[in-house]
């Protein structure tokens, strides 16, 4: 029998973030983050709400100056005036113990503060200002994620261990290179500084790290060494992605194989938009991962074949887009009508060479006709042949009988006959 390669999930404390779980048995949380200036509520409001709607169950701001510290305020007003209970992730770096200290709205605003311990100060100053924004986490029980980067390491922890390093030529063993190291100081200061939050009063319960790299391959060590060494709640993200279809690859491979070995509570696709370009694409990109890896539904997919000599014309791909389309603009009604829609599985098929067994595997299915055969279009549900459409008016057609498909199967009153809340 053919073995799916996927391991168990890594056992992981569950932590509360406002009403979000993250960790422990809690489906993978989809995070993202906003580039507007938190001081401008409007802008920061609009692009919150969109990325929530899109899917982002956890959206974290810049809180860099006083400004943004009274925009957070105002924005968790406007959200909470609005219905949104979206969670808010502050996120802090030089000066986020002076903010916090002397906010205590801006405290009590957010659910989750992240603290970069390569950022939080220098020299003797560096472990109170730690303590100061931990305290805080603590007085208001909220949730802190450790966030430490390549591009801010911990510098004296990366100067002991080039040190330690340099001692194993001395003592007749092999060096580790020099990005073994890098790697190696990412992980040691995630642990050693979730080690001292714990130390002033934070529960394992309330923290969160990630260990963020801008390569597929060290992102896969650098987890998979911090997953073997604590059970802390683990946040995804490779940083500096990139633009478009190369950091969309990237985060795909880094994240997904990461999630296939059980390895992952909540991630971000840290994607450079295009210049005006639509924030809500590294929302939509976590939720592909999840779903693609069979960790979540989202909503309902539409498997198309991608064409070939045989279908001459566009009229497949159309209808594969304009099916996929309706099903995504429909689900904010749909999933409130039709518990377990999102897991239905759509397909367009473009000839008879895959296009009925295609359709057989999916819950209702289409297979097109390519060119040269006869103009009709057999339509397959649940496995079987159910009908068959031919004219010009296929489109709308098969869109009522997906319509009427979910009717049938999803209605409410009839719950989780085949569905599974993701
Ligand atoms: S199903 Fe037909 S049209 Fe689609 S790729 Fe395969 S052979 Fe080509």
């Amino acid at each position: 029998m053919v073995q799916l390669i996927k391991n168990q999930r890594h056992k992981t404390h569950a932590v509360k973030v406002r009403n979000v779980t993250i960790g422990g048995d809690a489906p993978v949380v989809v995070q993202s983050m906003t580039n507007t200036d938190t001081a401008d509520i409007e802008k920061t409001f609009e692009q919150v709400r969109d990325l929530h709607l899109a899917g982002s169950e956890i959206v974290r701001v810049t809180v860099n100056n006083e400004d943004a510290a009274k925009g957070v305020i105002a924005l968790r007003e406007r959200l909470d005036a609005e219905g949104l209970d979206v969670p808010l992730a502050g996120c802090f770096h030089y000066n986020g113990h002076t903010l916090l200290n002397e906010n205590a709205e801006l405290c009590q605003a957010l659910d989750k503060y992240r603290i970069n311990p390569g950022n939080v100060g220098f020299g003797a100053k560096r472990d109170k200002q730690f303590e100061m924004m931990i305290e805080k986490a603590v007085e208001y029980n909220k949730a802190v994620r450790i966030g430490v980067n390549w591009g801010s390491l911990d510098q004296e922890l990366a100067t002991k261990l080039m040190d330690e390093n340099a001692q194993r030529s001395n003592n007749g063993e092999e060096p580790w290179s020099a990005d073994a190291v890098m790697r190696e100081t990412l992980v040691q200061s995630a642990i050693i500084s979730a080690s001292k939050a714990e130390a002033i009063g934070l529960r394992p319960d309330q923290i969160i790290l990630s260990a963020k790299v801008s390569r597929v391959q060290d992102l896969i060590a650098v987890y998979t060494s911090l997953a073997e060494r604590s059970h802390y709640a683990l946040h995804l993200g490779l940083t500096e992605a990139g633009m478009a279809s190369k950091g969309i690859v990237a985060t795909a491979l880094g994240e997904g194989i990461l999630l296939n070995q059980g390895i992952g509570d909540t991630i971000r696709a840290s994607l450079t938009p295009e210049p005006g370009g639509d924030r809500t694409l590294e929302v939509r990109v976590c939720k592909e991962i999840l779903q693609s890896l069979g960790l979540r539904d989202f909503s309902p997919e539409v498997a198309a074949c991608p064409g070939c000599g045989r279908t001459t014309s566009t009229f497949f791909q159309e209808l594969a887009q304009d099916i996929q389309h309706h099903l995504d603009q429909s689900m904010l009604v749909w999933k409130k009508e039709y518990p377990g829609v999102e897991t239905l599985k759509v397909a367009v098929m473009g000839c008879i060479v895959n296009g009925p067994g295609e359709s057989k595997h999916a819950d209702i299915g289409i297979s097109l006709p390519g060119t040269g055969e006869s103009p009709a279009a057999p339509v397959f549900i649940d496995g079987k042949k159910a009908c068959t459409l031919r004219g010009d008016n296929i489109a709308n057609e098969f869109q009522m009988l997906v319509e009427d498909y979910i009717r049938n199967r999803f209605t409410s009153d009839q719950p989780g006959e085949k569905a599974q809340a993701s």
